[in-house]
């Protein structure tokens, strides 16, 4: 197999590729049965990895890291190493979904608050009738109990969806799927939230923008910390640009 081609931005190898064709991967990976783990990441889990050695690792463990949002998709650009599109968490879920719908796919659904990943299911069957849910779990739960992985262990399901926002979601897929025999395993930050419909996502318009950020920060503006990040991951990118140009 030919290696995928990557985009390191601080540290964190990007693939070069866009949202169809890593939908079209996955589904190949389902087809023969395979294990694989897949980070979506935005600017803010990079820079953690800057912060969190333990962090870094568990992201290096993943067999896909995709540009989730705007932010690593300019920095790229600005590295003079475009990527092609933004692959975010949502997306994949969406587009995965409804790849699983046609072929029958299984999945379970870890995170969200109970009431939450009830509605999710919900809206899933009505959404995606032919995708099995072979098993789900809130996201409050004690990390010391294996239930979870042991549930995974017998349903077998194609792709493990987790949703405990990060770094949660990529140290417990990192700790756990060693115990799996196959399954494509995903981390989707507050994707449930969104299927659920409690929080809502930018009016198509904004996203085509590049605006989806600005929508989400009007709408839930205790975001606004949060926001700090993207200057400080910018300056670090102009950095790393500086010092690979020298
Ligand atoms: N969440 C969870 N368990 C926890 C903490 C959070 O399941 O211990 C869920 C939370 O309910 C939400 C999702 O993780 O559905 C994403 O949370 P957050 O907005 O903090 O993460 P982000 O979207 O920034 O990755």
């Amino acid at each position: 197999m030919t290696k995928d081609r990557t985009v390191s931005i601080l540290g964190v190898n990007f693939i070069h590729i866009n949202l169809r064709q890593m939908i079209d991967r996955l589904m190949e990976h389902v087809k023969n049965e395979e294990k694989k783990f897949v980070v979506t990441a935005n600017p803010e889990i990079v820079l953690h990895t800057l912060e969190d050695e333990t962090y870094k690792k568990n992201v290096e463990k993943a067999d896909y890291v995709t540009a989730d949002g705007i932010g690593v998709v300019k920095a790229a650009q600005m590295l003079g190493q475009p990527l092609p599109e933004r692959v975010t968490g949502f997306d994949m879920f969406m587009g995965i979904l409804e790849k699983a719908n046609e072929q029958g796919s299984s999945v379970y659904l870890l995170g969200a608050k109970d009431e939450v990943l009830q509605k999710t299911k919900q809206n899933m069957n009505k959404q995606f009738p032919n995708v099995e849910i072979a098993g789900s779990h809130h996201g409050f739960f004690d990390w010391e109990d294996d239930a979870i992985i042991r549930d995974i262990q017998e349903t077998k399901p194609d792709f493990i969806f987790v949703a405990l926002g990060f770094p949660r979601q990529e140290q417990w897929i990192a700790e756990n799927m060693p115990y799996a025999e196959k399954g494509i395993f995903v981390g989707i930050g507050g994707s449930f939230d969104v299927l659920a419909g409690e929080v809502k996502r930018a009016p198509e318009i904004w996203q085509k923008l590049n605006l989806e950020w600005f929508y989400r920060l009007s709408k839930q503006p205790t975001r606004w910390k949060r926001m700090l990040a993207l200057p400080r991951f910018v300056g670090k990118v102009m950095y790393q640009k500086v010092k690979g140009s020298k």
